[in-house]
């Protein structure tokens, strides 16, 4: 990576952002974190890294950070990321994942940052895919959540600020992230709540993808060491336009489960449950466009299930 590099990454205190932040450190990258720990916790923040405690919708705030550290590329990874949350209160999600979104894009360009990295949503955006199928970057957007209005729509002014200004910047979007650090505690991320669950010996639910009983929905879950490899890539320069960071592969809610209890050595009861509103059936997206730019996905999901118990184990 370049020797001058110096990146700033919002939503540095959060899963994602905090191995994205530990990949560069590794790389002898100067790095600051922005994140007012709404869902982040500052003990996930390495060392070697700058935390500053602050919204990205204050603007004014924003700007003296930017005066202070003085990124040349920002990876922007703070969302009000739950879609349960963006259901029930829509302007919150816009009021961070548009409007505060905005502020990070507007600072980009009026301090000159060579390149914006952008967290955007496979999962959410592309709807319903079909048995047989993968779901590629050309794939029609059907959002139907507000968490994924606002995401489709921060790609918009991405779009509109690149062909105004010239602003660099890289979408990337995910499939199901999980690995080490995830919150257990929401509504998202089945690996995190399974595995934290199966510590505890307490009992699982599995939503049905069509009647209870069945072996729950189909979704492409990517390790979260190869999503910190596909944004440095992007920060890198070596990655232009939109990309999924996915595997590829389709997984049942059943094979999760079964992958953590064979790890932990435990049986977990399970209660079936029916179909849970809102609910994709199957979401599972190709990343050949990624593969073809280096990247690779090098955690298989077995090696992943296992590595993310044991953080779990190791917290206690
Ligand atoms: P996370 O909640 O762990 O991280 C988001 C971080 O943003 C948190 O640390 C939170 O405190 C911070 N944040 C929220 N509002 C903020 C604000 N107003 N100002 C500053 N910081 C703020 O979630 P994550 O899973 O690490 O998600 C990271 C990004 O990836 C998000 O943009 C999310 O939408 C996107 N994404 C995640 C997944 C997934 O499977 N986890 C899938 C698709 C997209």
């Amino acid at each position: 990576m370049r020797a001058d590099m110096r990146v700033l990454v919002t939503g540095g205190a959060g899963f994602i952002g905090s191995h994205i932040i530990d990949g560069l450190l590794e790389r002898g990258v100067e790095v600051a974190a922005v994140d007012d720990l709404s869902s982040g916790r500052r003990e996930n923040v390495s060392d070697g890294a700058k935390l500053y405690e602050t919204s990205i919708c204050d603007a004014e705030a924003l700007e003296r950070i930017f005066d202070d550290f003085a990124p040349t590329h920002v990876s922007h990874q703070a969302a009000q990321a739950s879609v349960k949350v963006s259901t029930e209160q829509p302007v919150l999600d816009a009021s961070v994942n548009v409007l505060g979104a905005l502020n990070v894009l507007e600072l980009c360009r009026n301090k000159e940052v060579d390149r914006l990295v952008f967290s955007s949503t496979g999962g959410a955006l592309y709807g319903e895919v079909a048995e047989g199928k993968l779901a590629d970057e050309d794939w029609p957007a059907k959002p139907l959540s507000p968490y994924a209005v606002s995401k489709a729509s921060f790609e918009l002014y991405l779009e509109a600020y690149a062909k105004l200004h010239g602003t660099r910047s890289v979408i990337l979007r995910y499939a199901n992230v999980y690995g080490p650090r995830q919150d257990p505690h929401g509504e998202a991320g089945v690996v995190a709540i399974f595995a934290k669950r199966i510590i505890q010996d307490a009992p699982l639910t599995i939503y049905a993808r069509a009647t209870a009983g069945d072996d729950g929905c189909v979704r492409d879950y990517v390790y979260v060491g190869d999503v910190a490899a596909a944004n440095l890539l992007a920060l890198d320069g070596e990655l232009d336009g939109t990309y999924n960071v996915s595997t590829g592969i389709g997984t049942t809610t059943r094979a999760v489960l079964d992958e953590l209890a064979a790890h932990a050595g435990k049986q977990p009861k399970v209660s079936p449950s029916g179909r849970r509103f809102g609910d994709l059936e199957r979401s599972v997206l190709s990343s050949d466009r990624l593969q073809t730019r280096g990247w690779s996905c090098s955690v298989p999901f077995q090696e992943g299930i296992g590595t993310t118990l044991r953080w779990f184990q190791s917290q206690g």
